[in-house]
């Protein structure tokens, strides 16, 4: 019997119906699919009998061990590849696959934003699909006008179509988290890599919204203030109608593009 180990965040999900939904959701494309942290392989089971090739990567080498026994047929057949070890080490700062590949996951809670965000910069991911905790879920499928509306939920939404697919309670998990969680689905646009010239300029628009959410109960404008001139501010929003009053959480993502290349 194998004991979940809090440093690496897990708790495996025992919902069958849960695991269900979640390949339900998955894109209906060739992509290879990857998944990290497999923990006990219940969802790499299912991922199996759907796709042609799943690479999974797993920190924890008891679980590698039970993993390498229990789908060594798949192993054998080179369907599955088994990575043990960091994903973050595995991933450094280029693509993590040389293919096209969706991700799926229910992942390690303590890391979930950082691999989101690699997920979002890495070209050869087409989509993702993860558990996270529902706030981080939140975070990065809120709308326009949504007081949860952040500089994450402008980065997805301008490299994706962003969902909030279901709530998932603790009672789904053994041992049960202390938090909900949630399944969040990000599709990317297939031209999303023309919004920014290159991973310089995507960097620079991350600092920009940055500096957009430092204080969200500020206006924008106050906020922009720390890295603009006031009157270049002022010019900026009469030009593209945006109220000197609105708050960070009231911009659209396309204006807060427009925004960000007109103040460059
Ligand atoms: N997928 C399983 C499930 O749904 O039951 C387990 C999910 S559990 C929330 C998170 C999994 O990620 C665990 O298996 C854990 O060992 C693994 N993990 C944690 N940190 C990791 C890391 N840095 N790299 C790879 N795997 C990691």
């Amino acid at each position: 019997m194998i004991k979940a180990k809090k440093k690496f965040g897990q708790n495996f999900l025992k919902d069958e119906s849960i695991v269900q939904k979640i390949i339900q959701a998955m894109p209906n494309d060739d992509n290879m699919v990857v998944e990290i942290g497999p923990g006990l392989g219940d969802l790499t089971k299912k991922l199996l009998l759907r796709c042609k090739e799943v690479t999974a990567f797993e920190i924890d080498l008891e679980l590698c061990k039970y993993l390498k026994d229990k789908f060594s047929d798949e192993i054998g057949k080179k369907q599955l590849e088994l990575v043990c070890d960091d994903i973050l080490k595995q991933w450094g700062e280029s693509s993590l696959y040389a293919e096209k590949y969706n991700l799926i996951a229910n992942l390690p809670y303590y890391i979930a934003t950082n691999l989101i965000l690699k997920a979002l910069d890495d070209k050869k991911c087409q989509s993702i699909i993860v558990m996270v905790q529902k706030e981080v879920a939140v975070k990065f499928s809120s709308k326009v006008g949504d007081r949860t509306y952040s500089a994450l939920s402008i980065l997805a939404d301008s490299i994706s179509e962003t969902e909030l697919l279901f709530d998932v309670g603790a009672e789904c998990f053994d041992p049960p988290p202390k938090i909900t969680s949630a399944v969040l689905k990000l599709s990317k646009f297939t031209n999303y890599e023309n919004l920014f010239e290159g991973q310089k300029e995507l960097d620079q628009f991350k600092s920009f919204l940055k500096a957009a959410f430092a204080a969200p109960r500020k206006t924008l404008i106050k906020n922009l203030g720390q890295i603009a001139k006031k009157e270049d501010l002022i010019k900026e929003f009469e030009d593209l109608g945006i109220p000197l009053n609105f708050r960070p959480h009231q911009l659209e993502s396309e204006k807060y593009h427009l925004l960000f290349k007109n103040l460059k």
